[in-house]
């Protein structure tokens, strides 16, 4: 895809784009930074408005040039229509063709950018955060989240307030296509095993906790033989159920259901079901790593070696177990679109984060919760044993995770300094998001946090003991950056 205002960002009298993206709102030079990690999340009412994403739609609208389509997403919150069809009237009186998807998974959409073969993905999804959150998402052609270049080519537009006004007769069309959930369901049905799946027969309980799962992943379930449980299963954007994010205190309804019922496991999706979480028979949690060191070393077994691309702040567990049956581990910085990326040159055969974001490039480079959840049921089918079972032979870890103050201000200086210390003191290190360093009981990464004022700690060890100790060397570390720099912390 030729993105018309790059070419035109190198004349733009705002200057040259920063590489590095950094917020600068005071400086004429570099515009304000709108999108995160993933996209850009506000709230509603507050930054995120009609007049914002009219803007920001408008920005896109003259981003891509006009050609194919683009289609438009969203999720189920209670802005996220209304936001949408702003999005869509923007981009079609800016003269693009929309295709509207409606309420679908966030994997569903990037899925459906290429099969509808349009240039270009707009969904308007906060993932998992609380109810009164907000974002938007930008997919390329090829169903991948967009680089940061064309974020930073979108922001330059938004702070250039240019309009383009088309006349009656280059307006786009808008139309509408129901289609999306069935051709996603269908293509993940396609790559799994669906006979060794329907065997087994298994009871899940399924919780959609409120979100766009629920369009999909019942029918997926069903579709392989499984006796499903729902719970949650009513799109509901003040999350009534429980909050978005699927962590172990907000999925103890699912925890107890799942032995109440004697269903094999049970699983969570997050709002936008690009996630799948597990619990296993006896209501135990799974936390995230332990599926995505699972799924790796199942893949890499299957491909005899290959590449897993995770971030820096993945379990030690993945290169653990991928290791002996010849597979490698990339890191990237923290982020799925940079996962996604470095999958796709590396030509990776997995990915994903550690909370539960799984990538399967045998079908899309897109975390993607339903193809994570049919790929565990074939697993289990395959092995004819229990979840629980084959979790037991996965390396353990423990993972502490400590902060400490650190004005922002101070966070870049203070992290080169530890760089350098390391770089003095040799060993094994990675400097792609913060330091993360590798001692004989584990890992110690220090990171500073991209929004408040601090410096993450996290120590990951085979024991309690040990990870706690790593955590109190790290916070020493930069305790001692802190004094000798001089920075004030209070
Ligand atoms: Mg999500």
């Amino acid at each position: 895809m030729e993105l018309r205002a790059l070419a035109g960002v190198k004349r733009n009298r705002l200057g040259t784009v920063s590489s590095r993206g950094v917020m600068n709102p005071g400086s004429p030079s570099t515009p304000v930074r709108l999108f995160g990690t993933n996209g850009i999340r506000e709230v509603v009412g507050e930054k995120l408005t009609a007049e914002f994403v009219t803007s920001v739609t408008g920005a896109i609208a003259q981003t891509v040039p006009i050609g194919p389509p683009i289609a438009v997403g969203w999720d189920g919150r209670t802005s996220s229509t209304a936001f949408a069809r702003t999005v869509s009237s923007t981009l079609a009186l800016g003269g693009h063709g929309v295709i509207e998807l409606g309420i679908l998974p966030t994997p569903a959409i990037q899925f459906n950018v290429p099969a509808l073969k349009a240039q270009f993905g707009v969904i308007v999804t906060a993932s998992h955060n609380p109810p009164e959150y907000n974002g938007i998402k930008l997919i390329a052609a090829d169903g991948l989240e967009i680089p940061r270049r064309v974020e930073e080519a979108i922001e330059l537009l938004v702070e250039s307030h240019a309009a383009q006004r088309m006349p009656f007769d280059r307006i786009g069309e808008v139309r509408l296509d129901g289609g999306g959930a069935s051709r996603y369901v269908e293509r993940i049905l396609q790559l799994v095993d669906q006979a060794a799946i329907q065997r087994r027969r298994f009871t899940i309980v399924l919780d959609c906790g409120n979100g766009t799962s629920v369009y999909t992943s019942p029918t997926l379930l069903r579709l392989l033989g499984c006796r499903v449980i729902t719970l949650n299963a009513q799109v509901d954007g003040t999350f009534p159920g429980h909050l978005s994010e699927p962590t172990e205190a907000n999925v103890a309804d699912l925890r107890h259901t799942v032995p109440a019922v004697g269903a094999d496991l049970g699983v969570v999706h997050d709002g936008d079901a690009d996630r799948a979480v597990f619990v296993d028979s006896r209501g135990r949690y799974v936390p995230g790593e332990k599926t995505l060191t699972l799924l790796a070393r199942e893949i890499v077994e299957a491909h005899h070696g290959g590449v897993v691309v995770t971030p820096v702040s993945a379990s030690q567990s993945v290169e653990d177990a991928i290791r002996p049956l010849g597979g490698e581990v990339v890191y990237t910085k923290v982020g799925s679109p940079v996962v996604t990326r470095e999958m796709q040159s590396r030509r990776a055969v997995f990915g994903g984060e550690e909370n539960g974001g799984l990538i399967f490039p045998q079908f899309q480079l897109a975390r993607d919760g339903a193809m994570t959840l049919a790929s565990v049921l074939e697993v289990l089918a395959r092995n004819e044993r229990t979840l629980e079972d084959l979790l037991k032979d996965l390396p353990d870890y423990v993972l502490v995770k400590e902060k400490i103050a650190c004005p922002i201000e101070a966070r870049e200086k203070v992290l080169a300094f530890l760089v350098e210390e390391q770089r003095t003191k040799g060993g094994r290190f990675l400097t792609l998001d913060g330091l993360k360093i590798f001692e004989d009981a584990g890992w110690i990464l220090l990171r500073p946090s991209g929004t408040e004022s601090l410096m993450r700690v996290f120590a990951e060890a085979k024991t309690v003991d040990d990870a706690q100790q790593l955590a109190r060397t790290g916070i020493a570390r930069v305790k001692a950056a802190l004094q000798i720099l001089g920075v004030a912390t209070n």
